[in-house]
């Protein structure tokens, strides 16, 4: 495929991944996906500030540095003041090329009760099996910059993308939401679904067995043999979960047509 041609695929990708992350509820007016120039790996690409279920074109689409989270063009339109949680981890992981992060509701308890995430089931078993980890900005960033929950800069993108070492795939954000890195727009859409529907798993199984007078110590989530051997059997059937998401969101009303 020709560089031109390449380029554009991935665009239309990130469109069509954007709105299927809307309409598995994993963004809603916030949040954002990103991609890796697939042959300028100093480059990414992400929406204008904008609702990702409203993006229409490439022209909706802005040229980043990955060294500063910075646009090419300085006169680009207003961007997500979050950028740089993707720019921090395109810098510190070239396999990476793909980002999402997201609010959903179904993981937040999770950022803040002290209960781990774990891999309920063989779809995610991606997620680590120790349970996933939480980045904390009010713990884990340090000075020169003030701690805040939204990632600003590149110092607090910096200490977010540490946590995505040892081929981490998901790491939650206290009080904020989750991040989700891989190596392709596909991979990532599908990480960042089940990594959403495996917190609303879980949530109903705590309460099952709190009724059932039972301790989550005894419940039998994935070990870590089980949850290793699905994320190599899943990432071979993820195509048929993305060819499914494209024409769901192809024949909704609500998602502009390219
Ligand atoms: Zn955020």
């Amino acid at each position: 495929m020709a560089d031109t041609e390449l380029l554009q695929s991935h665009y239309s990708k990130s469109i069509h991944g954007s709105h299927i992350l809307h309409f598995h509820n994993v963004l809603d007016a916030y949040g954002h996906l990103s991609f890796r120039h697939p042959t300028n790996p100093a480059l990414f690409f992400m929406a204008r500030s904008i609702a990702p279920a409203l993006i229409a074109t490439e022209a909706d689409l802005i040229e980043y540095r990955v060294s500063d989270g910075e646009p090419t063009n300085p006169d680009s339109a207003q961007g997500y003041i979050e950028r740089y949680i993707h720019s921090e981890i395109y810098r510190r992981f070239p396999h990476i090329n793909a980002v999402v992060h997201s609010h959903a509701e179904s993981v937040i308890p999770f950022t803040i009760s002290g209960v781990p995430l774990k891999p309920c089931y063989h779809m995610a078993g991606f997620l680590n099996p120790e349970g996933v980890p939480v980045h904390d900005s009010a713990r884990d960033v340090v000075a020169p910059t003030v701690p805040d929950l939204l990632v600003r800069n590149t110092h607090m993108g910096a200490a977010l993308a540490k946590r995505f070492e040892d081929g981490n795939k998901v790491t939650l954000m206290r009080g904020h939401g989750y991040t989700v890195a891989a190596k392709s727009i596909e991979l990532a859409v599908f990480y960042a679904i089940y990594t959403q529907k495996n917190a609303a798993i879980q949530t109903a199984a705590v309460g099952l067995i709190a009724a059932a007078g039972g301790s989550m110590q005894n419940s039998r989530l994935l070990n870590e043999d089980e949850a290793r051997e699905r994320t190599a059997s899943v990432a071979t059937t993820a195509k048929r979960a993305w060819d499914l998401w494209v024409v769901e969101v192809s024949n909704s009303t609500l998602y502009p047509k390219e």
